[in-house]
């Protein structure tokens, strides 16, 4: 190639670089139609990436963010809330005020996030921690909460794995919103990675896992406080979590999580 084509294609990259798309790294199309949802704010992620995240649709259960099939059509009694889902209206001594996600746990988001937590690809908290900002602005806007909180690793777990995904999320949601984290929580018992057990066995499992730092105790009591995680699952793991820091003197408990499963 001649040298002059040669340096004219690197000032040109120089000048215009190839806008690399944050998650699965293949250049991100210009003048193109963008998803209408409000995942379209997102400039660095490529239309493929958009396309494959769902965020909850509606109807969801107002209170655990489980997009609900029927309306009304699953009420356990006439006074139960008609968006609450069916788990939600069994188990109603709630810790949590609700949670929120930023979008479904579908393939797509299982193998991010695994790429993620797994694999050490930690470029991908800045994504993650961007779709929490953009639920927390749509779900959280009127609630004033005073402190950022996550769900503690086991210190073994830690060890392995290098870093904490929610600590990480936490941080990145904290620095947009400017909403201080307190790293309220220790966790004292060690659970089974993947939990085969079902919903109501986990609950049990995970009694008594955490502890309050007691260091912190002054930060928390009396306030309203947004938990992290990656994954609601059962919701087992952040209702313990709320349970220890309510009994710790919290007034609130909220939660924000990356995906619904
Ligand atoms: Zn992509
Ligand atoms: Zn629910």
């Amino acid at each position: 190639m001649e040298l002059k084509v040669l340096l004219r294609s690197f000032f040109h990259d120089l000048l215009f670089p190839e806008q690399k798309c944050l998650l699965c790294e293949k250049p991100i199309a210009r003048h193109t139609t963008d998803v209408s949802h409000h995942l379209s704010q997102m400039k660095d992620i490529c239309m493929t990436c958009k396309e494959q995240m769902e965020i909850p649709p509606f109807p969801y259960c107002h209170h655990c963010h489980k997009p609900l099939d029927h309306v009304a059509s699953t009420k356990i009694n006439q006074s139960s809330d008609p968006y609450l889902c069916l788990d939600c209206q069994y188990q109603s001594n709630h810790t949590i005020v609700m949670n929120r996600s930023a979008v479904l746990y579908n393939e797509f988001m299982k193998d991010s996030i695994a790429l993620y937590k797994y694999r050490g690809k930690e470029s991908l908290s800045i994504v993650f921690s961007r779709l929490l900002k953009l639920a927390y602005d749509q779900y959280y806007q009127n609630v004033s909460i005073d402190v950022i909180t996550y769900v503690p690793l086991h210190p073994n777990r830690l060890q392995e794995r290098s870093f904490n995904q929610a600590e990480q999320l936490a941080m990145g949601l904290s620095r947009m919103i400017g909403i201080p984290v307190v790293n309220s929580l220790e966790r004292v018992k060690e659970t089974h990675k993947q939990s085969k057990s079902g919903k109501w066995e986990r609950f049990s499992e995970i009694e008594n896992a955490f502890q309050v730092k007691e260091q912190i105790i002054g930060q928390i009591q009396g306030k309203t406080i947004l938990m992290i995680d990656d994954i609601y699952t059962t919701g087992a793991t952040l209702n313990e979590c709320a349970k220890v820091l309510a009994h710790s003197g919290a007034s609130k408990v909220y939660t924000l999580t990356l995906a619904r499963a």
